[in-house]
């Protein structure tokens, strides 16, 4: 089991206050906390060991490149990847599905095509795919959820038509915490002939995720969010599906050869990777994920489904407290709203003067706040380092919120 003091010491900010209380960071979901090891990475890496990768030959140049390469095949066994080639460095999630819809979906997508979502999309899974919907005429097929909050693996393939190309559908939810049966709906789409694109942004950092289990296609997962720093992620692409790319952004390191009237593309993975990429983002993350791999995958998914379970029972104490997704397997998310006035935004203040840290809106998931009738919720997102104290805090200062607005 995890022994969570020594752990929050290695997290200098959740020594810090926050209005004149200790802080409970609860927004996880949002950006998780670095540990000393990474900001320890991150000055080395600037502090001693700089120069840009894949370009000189000197000996700075060397010992980066040797640092960022070395971390593809960090990402390969944190996914369980059968090979770091199946790996492209990406800036996050965001850059991980634009460059999946530029660079595999439209080339072979045209107007009447099918792509399956979930209701419970980030944005990032969106967007994307609305703009080959503009682009090319390509139909957005939405599944959704029931009223825990749960999505049925089946109904996604139920929507499978032989048009469908894609089915773009996240591991959890960054609202309600549901957690989906991607591994069902991977066997079923491949053997109708369909492709599948996981955002794991929310599922990689509360459990262990193994890419060739799942049998995915594409599996997205962002750095800010693993103990990582900003700006970083990566995205595990089945050797298939990255023999049927095209190059999404063009420049420096993703060239063979360039002339005046041709030019040759560089072997995948660099194909995929245009420019000076984020080189010290990219060997912290390398950092974050060793280091959760040292924590252990398993006991950080025990420790949180023990906070899961308090929370949960803690929340339903509150007759006056709607939590959204109540699914029975959900991950340490947790959505909700007071009955009566009070606005997201105001419960989200009262708790942030206590010193707690929750998100508060629409959480880049507008076509779910559609579905549940809502305009804003409360989130509060637990990592590996929060503790049932923590949960304690939460509920006295939601119990001030209501005291002060219902
Ligand atoms: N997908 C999900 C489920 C998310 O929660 C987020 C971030 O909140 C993203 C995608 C986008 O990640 P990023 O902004 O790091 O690209």
């Amino acid at each position: 089991m995890i022994d969570i003091e020594a752990i929050r010491t290695q997290f200098p900010i959740l020594s810090r206050e926050v209005n004149g209380k200790p802080l409970c960071y609860l927004d996880n979901g949002a950006s998780a906390q670095k540990p000393q090891a990474v900001l320890d990475t991150i000055q080395r890496a600037y502090g001693y060991e700089y120069a840009n990768v894949h370009r000189g030959l000197h000996t700075l140049s060397t010992i980066s490149t040797e640092n960022y390469e070395a971390v593809r095949g960090t990402v390969a066994r944190f996914l369980n990847a059968p090979s770091e080639d199946h790996i492209i460095f990406t800036s996050g999630t965001t850059e991980a599905m634009n460059l999946i819809s530029y660079g595999w979906a439209a080339p072979r997508m045209q107007a009447g095509d099918e792509i399956v979502l979930s209701i419970m999309e980030h944005h990032a899974n969106i967007v994307p795919w609305h703009f080959l919907r503009e682009r090319l005429g390509v139909k957005l097929v939405w599944v959704e959820t029931d009223l825990n909050g749960d999505l049925d693996p089946q109904a996604v393939l139920d929507a499978v038509t032989d048009r469908t190309k894609l089915i773009a559908i996240t591991h959890v939810s960054n609202v309600l915490g549901t957690v989906v049966d991607v591994k069902a709906i991977c066997d079923g789409a491949r053997a109708r002939g369909v492709a599948v694109c996981v955002d794991g942004s929310q599922a990689a950092v509360h459990m262990p995720v193994d890419v060739a289990d799942i049998g995915c296609d594409f599996y997205a997962v962002t750095g800010h969010k693993l103990y990582g720093p900003s700006g970083s992620g990566a995205v595990f692409i089945r050797p298939e599906r990255m023999a049927e790319m095209v190059p999404f952004i063009g420049g420096g390191d993703m060239i063979r050869d360039v002339h005046r009237d041709t030019v040759t593309w560089n072997d995948p993975p660099h194909k995929f990777e245009a420019g000076t990429p984020g080189i010290v983002q990219t060997i912290g993350l390398g950092t974050a994920l060793e280091w959760m791999m040292d924590v252990g995958m398993d006991d950080i998914q025990a420790h949180e489904a023990d906070l899961t379970a308090y929370c949960r029972d803690r929340l339903e104490g509150l007759n006056w407290l709607n939590v959204q997704g109540k699914s029975a397997t959900k991950a340490a998310i947790f959505s909700f709203t007071i009955d009566g006035a009070a606005h997201a935004h105001d419960i989200s203040t009262v708790l942030d003067k206590k010193g707690v840290a929750v998100r508060a809106g629409q959480h880049c998931a507008q076509p779910l706040m559609e579905h549940m009738g809502l305009t804003a919720t409360c989130r509060a997102s637990f990592g590996v380092y929060n503790t049932r104290a923590e949960v304690d805090t939460l509920v006295d200062a939601l119990e001030l919120c209501h005291d002060l607005f219902a």
